[in-house]
C-alpha cells in the first residue's frame, strides 16, 4: 500500500479546499488535495458576493479568474409584482470590494484547482476519502481510494475538510446535526437567453418573488447563457407538477395548467416540461424565456441545509459547506466557504508553528457571527419581513446601504447595526414601515 506524508491534507477541491490549500502552501507547508470527482464537475452556486474577493485575493486566484472573462456582478435586484428594489454594492456601508463575478461553477472551480496545482499543490482527482484515524498526537492517517479501486494512506499533521455536500468528517465521526431551517427544494437549469437585453442588466443577480415562500434566481453569465432556478417549499413543486392551480394563484395559472395537462396524460411531467411550466407561470420571465433552449435537462436539489456539532477538533478543521449551509437566497455559500477557509488556514499555520490557538474564540465564534447574520436574513426573507423592507417606498439611504452591506457579504462588520443587531433590527424596521404606511393611508382618507 502506498504511503504518503504531508503537513496538511485538504479534502475537496471546491472553493473552500483550494483557498485553504493555497494559503497554507504559501506559508511553506506541504499540502495535498484529494478530490472525489474529476474536474470540471457540476456544482450549483454561481452568484458570488464581493466579500469573497478578499479571500480569493489572498489565495492568489484573482488574476486567473479575471482572465476567464466571467460576468461581473455589481449588485442584487429584487422584483415583486412589477416593483423593483435594486441594491448596488458600490453603495454598501462597509468599505471593501464593491463587485464580484457570476460564474458557471464547473469552469470557476477548475480555474481555482488548476491555479493551486500550478503553485505546486498536488491535486489527486478521483480520489475519495473513505476513512480517517486520528492518533494521540493529533496527527492522522487517512485512507483514500482512487478510480482504479486502489487504496492508499496519507499521514498528515492536520486535515482541512472542505468536502462540501460530501461532509466527510461529520459523517465519519457522527457530528452531523439537523438544520434549524425547514427543508426546501430547488429546480434549476442553464438556458440560452437571447432576449436578455430587453429585461435584466447582466451585472446583477435578479431575485423574483414568485409567491409567498417561493422565489426565482436569474443569474446571467458572460457566455450568453443564464442560470434560472425556482426555490421553495417542496409542496409547491408537487402542486405545480400535479397542475393544482392554487399554487400559482395570482401569478398566472398558465404554467400550472401546462404541467397539469401533462400530468393528466398519465405521467408526471418531465423535468423539461415542469421547468417550462414554472417559467410560464411567472410574468417577469414568461415571455423572455418562452421556448428557449435548455443547456441541460433541469435538475432538482432538496433539503440541502445542514450543520454539525463542531467546526474543529484535535487535528482537523471543517470549512465551507461542511460547517453549515443555510439557503441559496442571498448567495452566501461561496463567500462563507472561502472566508471560513481563509480564517482556518491562518489558524492551521499557527498550530503547525506550535502556537496555541483558541479555536472556539478565533474560528467557531466569528464564523457563527457570519452564519447567524445570514440565518436571520434567510428567515426574514421567507417570513416576508424583507419583502416589506425591500419594496417600501422612500427607503432611508443609510439603512439601505447598511442592508446592502449584508447582501454584499460583509456580515462581520459590527459597526453595521443591521449586522450587530441582526436578530431585532429587521423586525423593528418592518414595524416602522408598516406604521408609516398605515398612517399615510389614514391621512389620505382624512
Ligand atoms: P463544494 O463546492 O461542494 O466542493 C466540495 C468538493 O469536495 C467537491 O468537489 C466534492 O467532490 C469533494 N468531495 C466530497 N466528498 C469527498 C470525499 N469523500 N473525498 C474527496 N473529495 C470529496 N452559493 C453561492 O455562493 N451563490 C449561489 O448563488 C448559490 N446558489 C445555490 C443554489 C442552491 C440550490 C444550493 C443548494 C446551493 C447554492 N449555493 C450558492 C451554495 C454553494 O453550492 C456552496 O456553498 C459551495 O459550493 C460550497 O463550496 P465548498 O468548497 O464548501 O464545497
Amino acid at each position: 500500500m502506498i504511503k504518503e506524508k504531508v503537513d496538511v491534507l485538504v479534502i475537496g477541491a471546491g472553493p473552500a479546499g483550494t483557498v485553504a490549500a493555497s494559503i497554507v502552501h504559501q506559508a511553506g507547508y506541504s499540502v495535498k488535495i484529494v478530490e472525489k470527482q474529476t474536474f470540471p464537475r457540476f456544482v450549483i452556486g454561481e452568484s458570488l458576493l464581493p466579500r469573497c474577493m478578499e479571500a480569493l485575493d489572498e489565495a492568489k486566484f484573482l488574476d486567473a479568474v479575471r482572465a476567464a472573462g466571467f460576468q461581473e456582478k455589481g449588485g442584487a435586484k429584487f422584483e415583486k409584482n412589477g416593483k423593483i428594489c435594486d441594491y448596488s454594492f458600490a453603495e454598501a456601508f462597509t468599505p471593501g470590494w464593491t463587485w464580484t463575478w457570476q460564474v458557471p461553477r464547473a469552469e470557476f472551480d477548475k480555474i481555482l484547482a488548476d491555479t493551486v496545482a500550478s503553485m505546486g499543490v498536488p491535486v489527486a482527482y478521483e480520489t475519495t476519502v473513505t476513512g480517517i484515524e486520528f492518533l494521540p498526537d493529533h496527527s492522522s492517517v487517512t485512507t483514500v481510494v482512487d478510480a482504479s479501486g486502489e487504496s492508499s494512506v496519507i499521514s498528515a499533521r492536520f486535515i482541512i475538510d472542505g468536502s462540501g455536500y460530501g461532509r466527510v468528517i461529520p459523517r465519519l465521526f457522527g457530528l452531523d446535526k439537523p438544520s434549524s431551517l425547514p427543508p426546501r427544494k430547488a429546480m434549476f437549469c442553464h438556458l440560452k437567453d437571447p432576449r436578455r437585453a430587453a429585461a435584466d442588466e447582466p451585472n446583477r443577480i435578479t431575485i423574483v418573488v414568485h409567491e409567498h415562500g417561493v422565489w426565482i434566481w436569474i443569474i446571467p453569465f458572460s457566455n450568453g447563457n443564464t442560470s434560472v432556478g425556482f426555490v421553495g417549499d417542496p409542496a409547491f413543486f408537487d402542486r405545480m407538477a400535479a397542475g393544482a392551480t392554487g399554487g400559482a394563484a395570482g401569478q398566472g395559472a398558465q404554467g400550472a395548467d401546462a404541467a397539469g395537462a401533462l400530468a393528466e396524460n398519465g405521467a408526471a411531467p418531465s423535468p423539461d416540461a415542469l421547468m417550462r411550466a414554472l417559467i410560464a407561470s411567472q410574468p417577469y420571465i414568461a415571455s423572455r424565456l418562452e421556448g428557449v433552449d435548455f443547456i441541460w435537462e433541469p435538475r432538482t436539489l432538496q433539503s440541502w441545509s445542514s450543520t454539525t456539532d463542531r467546526f474543529f477538533g484535535d487535528g482537523f478543521v471543517l470549512t465551507g459547506n461542511v460547517t453549515e449551509f443555510l439557503d441559496p437566497v442571498f448567495s452566501s455559500g461561496v463567500t462563507l466557504a472561502t472566508v471560513s477557509s481563509q480564517m482556518a488556514a491562518h489558524l492551521v499555520i499557527r498550530t503547525l508553528r506550535g502556537e496555541t490557538v483558541d479555536w472556539t474564540k478565533e474560528y467557531t465564534e466569528p464564523m457563527m457571527q457570519g452564519v447567524n447574520t445570514f440565518r436571520t436574513y434567510v428567515n426574514t426573507w421567507y417570513e416576508g419581513v424583507l419583502d416589506t423592507i425591500f419594496f417600501a417606498d422612500d427607503q432611508d439611504p443609510l439603512v439601505k446601504s447598511q442592508i446592502c452591506s449584508v447582501l454584499a457579504g460583509y456580515v462581520w462588520d459590527l459597526e453595521n447595526p443591521y449586522v450587530k443587531n441582526h436578530a431585532t433590527a429587521l423586525y423593528k424596521l418592518e414595524a416602522i414601515i408598516q406604521f408609516r404606511d398605515t398612517h399615510r393611508k389614514k391621512t389620505a382618507v382624512e
